[in-house]
């Protein structure tokens, strides 16, 4: 009688433990794949390419420069200008002699940079 009493008790045990078991491997794959999904959420955040991150990327219409330059139309690029009556000539005062004209690109309004296409300017896909 002792000993049947022994192994009911220990069968009970056996039975309780492998239950107590599974519950924590449930949970504890439950936790596993919210931490998972937490995870892939996380790395699907990469860094965008198109801007390395940064959510700007370099103006392609004025290379990054702000302001392009146009030969200059007063002077064609010729950086002097011909004053009538006179035998030299003069240097041109529309481009400051450089023969070229400024102008702030349009683009990116003179900054250079324009906001990434393709991460709307959060440097994260
Ligand atoms: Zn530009
Ligand atoms: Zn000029
Ligand atoms: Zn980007």
């Amino acid at each position: 009688m002792k000993v049947e009493l022994n192994e009911k008790g220990l069968n009970e045990r056996k039975l309780r433990n492998p239950l107590k078991i599974s519950t924590i491997l449930i949970a504890f794959a439950i936790v596993a794949m919210s931490s998972y999904v937490n995870f892939s959420a996380v790395y699907a955040k990469e860094k965008c390419d198109q801007c390395n991150g940064k959510g700007k990327v370099e103006c392609w219409e004025c290379q990054g420069q702000g302001k392009w330059k146009e030969t200059c139309r007063t002077c064609n690029g010729k950086q002097t200008v011909k004053v009538p009556g006179k035998l030299t000539a003069q240097g041109c005062k529309s481009c400051g002699g450089t023969g070229k004209e400024k102008f702030e690109c349009s683009s990116c309004n003179g900054k250079g940079k324009v906001t990434c296409s393709k991460c709307q300017g959060k440097g994260k896909i």
